[in-house]
């Protein structure tokens, strides 16, 4: 687990909420993924790299099991 900027933001594949990302977590086979705090689905991210000063939304590629 690492902290990222919070700026950084990304839109939930189940349930659509807009979630401020606050860790990124990593599966075994080394996806990104974060926990939307509304319906508790891990959604897997594509890793942009963006630093603080590069606010935005984070694409979901796909949820997780
Ligand atoms: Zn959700």
């Amino acid at each position: 687990m690492r902290l990222v900027p919070t700026s950084q933001q990304f839109i939930c594949k189940q349930c659509r909420s807009l979630v401020t990302i606050e860790t990124f977590e990593h599966t075994r086979d080394g996806v990104p993924f974060c926990r939307c705090p509304n319906c508790n689905v891990k959604n897997a991210l594509v890793e942009t790299g963006a630093t603080a000063s590069q606010p935005g939304l984070v694409p979901v590629t796909r949820l997780l099991e």
